[in-house]
C-alpha cells in the first residue's frame, strides 16, 4: 500500500472540504452543549490546511500529517485543536520514514495517535468526546476481514450515534451534567465526517 502525490492530496482535501461543508451543522451541535463554536474552529482550522494544501500534498505522509497537525492547533482556538492535532502530529510522527505503508504500520501509528489524544484531553470513553468515536474506529482497524473502508465508516457513524444518549464527563458540555443527554457530541460528529471522508476517498481507490 503506497499512497501517491495524488492520493494524498485528495485526501487532505476531501477531508478539510468535508468539514467546512458542515461547520454550521457542527456548530449547532455545539450550540446545544457548548459554546457554539464548534463548527467555526474547525472552518478556520481546515480553511489553512486548504491553502498550504500544495506543500501537504507534495511531502512524504508523516510529514504532511504532523503538519497538517501544527497548523490546526495554531488555527483552532478551543478544547478541538489541540486535540486534532495531538492526533494528527503523533500520527504523522509514526509514519515517517521510508518503510512501506503496510496495514500494521498504519494501525500501530493509529493506535499511537489516539492514545496520545486520550493522554491529552485526560478523557476516556463513555465521556461524551470524540475518543467516543476514535476508540471504536481503531478498533475496527485491527479487525481482520474485507472491506475496511466501508466498515469503519460504519463504525464512526454507529458510534457518533451512540454518543447522543451519554451525560458529559469532560470537556465544555460536562458542565451541563444530566442536561447534555439527548444531544450528539459535536466532537464525535466531526471525528465521524474526518472518518467518513477518508474512507470515501479510500473506497474509490479500491
Ligand atoms: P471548546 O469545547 O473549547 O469550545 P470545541 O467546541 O471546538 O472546543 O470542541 C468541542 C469538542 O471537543 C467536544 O464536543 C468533544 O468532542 C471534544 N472535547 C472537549 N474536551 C475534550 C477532552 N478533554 N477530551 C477529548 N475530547 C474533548
Ligand atoms: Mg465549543
Amino acid at each position: 500500500m503506497e499512497l501517491g502525490t495524488a492520493l494524498q492530496r485528495k485526501l487532505i482535501e476531501t477531508m478539510a472540504r468535508r468539514v467546512v461543508a458542515h461547520a454550521d451543522e457542527l456548530t449547532e451541535l455545539d450550540r446545544a452543549i457548548g459554546d457554539a463554536d464548534h463548527g467555526v474552529n474547525l472552518k478556520r482550522g481546515f480553511e489553512a490546511v486548504l491553502a498550504e494544501l500544495d506543500g501537504l500534498a507534495a511531502a512524504p505522509l508523516g510529514e504532511a500529517l504532523h503538519k497538517m497537525g501544527t497548523t490546526l492547533v495554531m488555527k483552532i482556538g478551543g478544547a478541538s485543536g489541540p486535540l486534532y492535532g495531538t492526533l494528527l502530529m503523533t500520527l504523522g510522527k509514526n509514519l515517517r520514514g521510508t518503510e512501506p505503508l503496510t496495514r500494521e504500520r498504519l494501525y500501530v501509528a493509529a493506535e499511537a495517535a489516539v492514545a496520545a489524544t486520550k493522554d491529552r484531553g485526560k478523557a476516556a470513553p463513555g465521556q461524551k468526546t470524540m475518543i467516543d468515536v476514535l476508540v471504536p474506529v481503531l478498533e475496527e482497524l485491527r479487525a481482520e476481514g474485507e472491506g475496511l473502508p466501508q466498515r469503519v465508516r460504519a463504525r464512526a457513524a454507529a458510534a457518533a450515534e451512540a454518543t447522543i444518549p451519554l451525560v458529559a464527563t469532560r470537556g465544555r458540555a460536562s458542565f451541563l451534567g444530566a442536561r447534555s443527554a439527548g444531544h450528539m457530541d459535536p466532537g464525535a460528529r466531526s471525528c465521524q465526517i474526518l472518518v467518513g471522508a477518508v474512507c470515501d476517498c479510500l473506497e474509490e481507490e479500491t
